[in-house]
């Protein structure tokens, strides 16, 4: 018989809902419909979850609806007739076995994995160890700026460049990291220049970026890379005397100077023409323990510096970060509840005109509701292991990515693949590689495989090796997990309660613009 109380409070008793962060919770099928009605032919392979008062499904197309209860009991049951509301809506979405069309189907899950079907799109060089910032979290292993034996030669650099150009991707980006990597100008003038001249015959989609704390900028270097179109990223960690404290400057203030370069490098967007608010340097925060409390001042700071995202980033457990963790550290739940004040805050500014969005959200939604995968590689799946990126080291070292890197900079070699003396086949055919990309899939997680938020979630094989000494993971207990299904929990309890002006803000948050100004 129906259990007549509520099937959705399953464990609400484990998992007390909270107004700043709900949760969803599994539905409990034994007291809501008894086996013996249920019609598994009826309906697509599916998962669900309580979210509020409704009951959220999926399937693997990542097609989704928020049901009443009553609807998902009559879903289950297999009881909707042609003709019914119900019933057209759960066509049009895909979750009637006997309606859905399998080549449209097939089109559009080829079309949103495009990715498997070429090489890694993201080249990250790491130009040198050197630094003259001393910033508490640092992941990778900075040495003094006397040290230039940790450069990157101008010789692996090009064989670095001749690799990823190896890609079959139709679009590569090659990403400058450090230490500090204007530090060593001259080979990174010379994959600027090597690349666009080798990607004169070879035709790629080329964009470059660079991630730098400004300190060493000055106008010829700002010249040569407004002149070749590279992108320039900063971190910038909140107001004055946070990021300072954090991010500590030895040559002077390290908040003033990003300040005053970013203004002028913007600038130098608008004199060329460009829309401030698609061109300008993009900045990241990272979040510590003295952040926790301050998510108002951190998003107000980028609304000030004409930034139109901010990408709320857990401190990783990566390299030198994991030495500070005493001090700067903080538990999963404490970062959630400052995502959701600081998300919370930013949808307020929405609704008084201030176009700014948070990132991570951005990425979801722009899956849950534009149908479209941004190829975040830290969200798809398998994940950007080798096979979305490369992470390229000063010595030629060459990793599964950039976190593989800082992983070996705490002394553990495990997500070297190789080096640039070898092939690019040869890199992308090895067992290490292949290990990499099958651990990175979710299908074969006993979690993920009965999760409503499959569709759009994704694997770290790095950050499952860091936390939990296996590349595999073990979603139950992993914070890899409770971090993304908490945003999705929260995303979709905003869904669920959002009126029109919301869901077009929403919406607005999906709209990819290309910046072609620095695609070549
Ligand atoms: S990692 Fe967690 S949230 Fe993501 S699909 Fe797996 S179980 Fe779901």
């Amino acid at each position: 018989m129906l259990e007549p109380s509520n099937p959705l409070e399953a464990d609400s008793v484990q998992r007390p809902a909270s107004d700043l962060l709900p949760h969803g919770r599994q539905v409990d099928f034994a007291t809501l419909s008894s086996p013996d009605r249920w019609k598994p032919e009826f309906a697509v392979p599916f998962n669900q979850r309580v979210i509020g008062e409704k009951v959220l499904i999926s399937n693997d197309f990542g097609d989704w609806l928020l049901l009443s209860k009553d609807e998902f009991r009559d879903f289950v049951e297999g009881r909707p007739q042609r003709g019914e509301p119900l019933y057209d809506k759960l066509v049009r979405t895909n979750f009637v076995a006997a309606e859905v069309n399998r080549e449209l189907q097939a089109m559009r899950w080829r079309r949103k994995k495009e990715y498997l079907f070429y090489g890694p799109t993201l080249h990250a060089f790491v130009l040198t160890h050197r630094c003259n910032h001393g910033c508490q979290y640092c992941h990778s292993s900075i040495v003094g700026m006397d040290r230039y034996d940790t450069d990157m030669s101008i010789e692996t650099a090009r064989r670095g460049v001749d690799i990823a150009f190896r890609t079959t991707a139709p679009g590569m980006t090659i990403e400058f990291q450090g230490g500090e990597p204007t530090a060593n100008w001259e080979t990174l003038r010379f994959i600027v220049d090597y690349a666009r001249e080798k990607n004169e015959t070879e035709g790629k989609i080329l964009s470059f970026a660079l991630v730098t704390n400004l300190s060493l900028m000055d106008d010829e270097k700002l010249d040569f890379l407004v002149d070749r179109h590279v992108q320039i990223c900063t971190s910038l960690d909140g107001p004055e005397d946070l990021h300072n404290k954090i991010r500590i400057f030895r040559g002077g203030n390290s908040h003033a100077t990003l300040i005053e370069w970013m203004q002028r490098i913007n600038q130098r967007y608008i004199d060329l023409g460009l829309d401030p608010n698609q061109y300008h340097v993009e900045a990241l925060p990272t979040i510590t323990r003295p952040s926790l409390s301050r998510w108002k001042d951190i998003v107000d700071q980028f609304v000030e510096v004409g930034c139109r995202a901010v990408f709320l980033r857990k401190l990783d457990p990566f390299g030198f970060a994991a030495k500070s963790a005493k001090t700067l550290g903080y538990s999963m739940d404490e970062f959630l509840e400052f995502y959701a004040r600081a998300v919370d805050y930013i949808i307020d500014l929405n609704r008084q005109g201030v176009q700014v969005m948070e990132r991570h959200a951005a990425i979801m939604l722009n899956k849950i509701l534009a149908d479209d995968e941004p190829n975040y590689l830290d969200l798809r799946i398998p994940g950007g292991a080798c096979i979305g990126q490369l992470g390229y080291s000063p010595d030629g070292s060459i990793y599964s990515s950039d976190e593989g890197r800082f992983v070996a900079s705490m002394g553990d070699d495990m997500f070297r693949i190789g080096s640039v003396e070898d092939s690019y086949d040869e890199l992308m055919g090895n067992a290490a590689t292949r290990a990499l990309v099958m651990a990175g899939l979710n299908d074969g997680h006993p979690d993920c495989v009965s999760c409503v938020y499959k569709p759009w979630c994704g694997q770290q094989v790095e950050y499952n090796y860091k936390t939990q000494g296996s590349l595999h993971g073990h979603m139950r207990d992993s914070t890899w997990c409770k971090k993304h299904k908490s945003i999705f929990d929260y995303l979709m309890h905003k869904l669920e309660a959002a009126d029109e002006r919301d869901l077009e803000m929403f919406r607005l948050w999906t709209t990819n613009r290309r910046l072609d100004h620095f695609i070549l």
